[in-house]
């Protein structure tokens, strides 16, 4: 009996079909078999594949986690700054990722990774977030400080939507309205609508 593997990839359902019509043609010369058994096999042998990538592409969050990850460098930039010990990722509603770190200088002129990220986004003509990630040293996973929740409320009428991730083994997120209730700025935003 011959048989065929799929390496990699999704066949497409025209490519299916064509497969199937190949094998049926070509076997049917041979013995006879059924058509049903193609269109068996071949559907989950494609499932199967299907099921693989998909359960090998990461999803937002790890694309974000990696991403906050890859820019911590924690260091002494001079006697009065250091910065990336904390890495952030911020994904836009576009599905833009932009990462910053953490800058803690004298004098309180510091930034933090959050805010350096959006400041990136702003930079790069974007503002509306979709969801944050930032990461400590350790490589854990921090909710922003109160100062950064505050600075993301004011970027949007919708930034109460924006996920924060919490915990990435759960995947446990909180809303940006959760951390910041009854936020002062609200009615601004409904007069301006
Ligand atoms: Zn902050």
């Amino acid at each position: 009996m011959p048989y065929i593997t799929v390496e990699s990839g999704v066949l497409s359902d025209e490519q299916k079909e064509e497969l199937i019509k190949r094998l049926t043609e070509v076997s049917s010369e041979i013995m006879k078999v059924p058509q049903e058994f193609f269109v068996t096999t071949i559907k989950e042998v494609s499932d199967k594949a299907d099921e693989r990538i998909e359960n090998q592409t990461p999803d937002d969050w790890e694309r974000l986690y990696a991403a906050a990850k890859n820019v911590i460098n924690p260091r002494e930039i001079s006697p009065f700054i250091e910065a990336g010990g904390v890495g952030a990722a911020i994904m836009t509603k576009e599905g833009n990722i932009y990462t910053g770190v953490c800058i803690d200088t004298a004098s309180t002129l510091g930034m933090c990774g959050e805010r350096n990220a959006i400041a990136n986004m702003i930079t790069n003509g974007e503002s509306r977030i979709a969801k944050v990630v930032a990461i400590g040293p350790d490589g854990k996973v921090g909710s922003p400080c109160g100062a950064c929740r505050e600075y993301m409320m004011q970027l949007d009428k919708n930034s109460g939507d924006i996920e924060i991730l919490l915990d990435l083994e759960t995947r446990k997120t909180i809303t940006l309205k959760e951390l910041i209730p009854d936020w002062w700025g609200t009615a601004r935003f409904e007069e301006t609508l």
